[in-house]
């Protein structure tokens, strides 16, 4: 979110001050009494939050603890780059119940293109060191799960295969944040662009191996999540599927906004005058970008309407669709790659099924050009939804 064009960051401080982080446990207390909330996730992020220190990290979950009523299950997570840590932090995770998860590319190759340091040295060996240590230490009951960012120049193959050889329990693969202004790159062989599906393509490799390989083998929340949403279960994933998105990003300077991933759709994008000292969780979500954030699976443009694999890709992750030209009024920047990885997913499923079950589910075999074709047979007789200008209010 630091290399995406937003520098408000700059003016905030880099760390959360005492009478912040005090404010946001009265405001989220406030929140779950109102609401009857019986479960409150935090996950702290950064910049790399580690640098905060073990201390902030003690006396927030104690106030946490303190501050927000016991019958309210409280969790903690943490997504760290992972360099800094050691076995007196993974003590500290135990002791405070946080789970950790670890932001890594894959191979030494894959991951030092991107993930570098102040001085542009690759970070992948420190970031294996604190891998390791986690995953050695006595005291964290679950191993960390691993964020990676796809990059199709790497080997999908041989970057699953890394991940195994790590014996890591649980991979997050997610698309680079993109919007239609700043597309993603297309594989290019000798200047001709050979395909248009890349990612979907990345991922199909993975997904042939990883879907027939004997268990144990790792978690992979992407192709997990599809799997259920196809199976018919209500999946929370901001992916993908048809759920609500119940996340709010509260700043260190307090101000409470939407996702930071829509920092790409904008320069200050995210602002809007919220802040945790001044205002309730429910004005931050009464804002529009929010309600459109949240809501993003279910309000979709006229092509995703029409496409018979919505309930699925939800028009894939909101700050995706983003085009400066109509705001939100578009698939996602990677609508022909979701239709080739759920599609294929898709079948592959029908393959291990009964015909009882295909009916009892209601589901069938689908090629990509089946889907695309009756996306645009729809869309031709189909109207506009008439939520469409609340989705082309962010346009500029
Ligand atoms: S596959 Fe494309 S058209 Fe279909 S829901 Fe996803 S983004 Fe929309």
């Amino acid at each position: 979110m630091y290399n995406v064009g937003d520098n408000t960051y700059l003016k905030q401080p880099k760390v959360m001050s005492d009478k912040t982080v005090d404010a946001l446990l009265v405001r989220i207390k406030n929140h779950c009494l109102l609401h009857n909330i019986k479960e409150f996730d935090f996950s702290f992020h950064g910049g790399e939050p580690l640098l905060a220190g073990k201390d902030f990290f003690r006396k927030f979950c104690a106030k946490a603890k303190a501050i927000i009523p016991s019958d309210i299950k409280v969790t903690f997570g943490m997504q760290t780059n992972g360099v800094l840590i050691t076995d007196e932090w993974c003590d500290l995770f135990d002791e405070l119940d946080i789970l950790i998860a670890i932001s890594l590319d894959g191979t030494p190759e894959a991951n030092d293109k991107f993930r570098v340091d102040h001085a542009g040295r690759g970070s992948y060996k420190e970031i294996v060191k604190g891998l390791k240590i986690a995953q050695q230490s006595k005291k964290l009951r679950y191993s960390p799960s691993i964020l990676s960012v796809i990059n199709v120049e790497s080997d999908p193959v041989e970057v699953y295969n890394h991940f195994r050889n790590l014996e890591v329990d649980s991979v997050d693969f997610i698309l680079p944040h993109k919007i239609h202004d700043k597309r993603p790159a297309t594989i290019k062989k000798n200047g001709i662009i050979e395909e248009n599906t890349p990612y979907g393509d990345w991922l199909i490799a993975i997904f042939d191996q990883w879907f027939y390989e004997k268990k144990p083998r790792p978690d992979i929340r992407f192709f997990d999540a599809i799997i259920a949403i196809i199976l018919g279960m209500d999946v929370p994933f901001e992916y993908l599927g048809g759920q609500n998105n119940e996340i709010l990003v509260v700043e260190t300077d307090g101000g409470i906004e939407a996702v930071d991933s829509l920092k790409a759709c904008g320069n200050g994008f995210t602002k809007n005058g919220v802040n945790l000292i001044s205002h309730e969780l429910d004005d931050a979500l009464q804002n529009d970008l929010a309600i459109l954030y949240s809501r993003s699976h279910q309000m979709l443009c006229n092509q995703c309407n029409c496409c018979p694999i919505k309930n699925v890709c939800g028009g894939g992750f909101f700050p995706d669709r983003y085009y400066k030209e109509n705001g939100f009024n578009n698939p996602s920047v990677y609508c022909q790659d979701l239709t080739k990885i759920i599609t294929h997913i898709q079948n592959s499923i029908i393959g291990c099924l009964s015909q009882a079950d295909l009916q009892s589910l209601g589901i069938k075999e689908y090629s990509y050009t089946e889907v695309r074709q009756a996306t645009y047979d729809k869309l031709m007789v189909t109207p506009e939804p008439e939520y469409a200008w609340m989705l082309e209010k962010f346009s500029s």
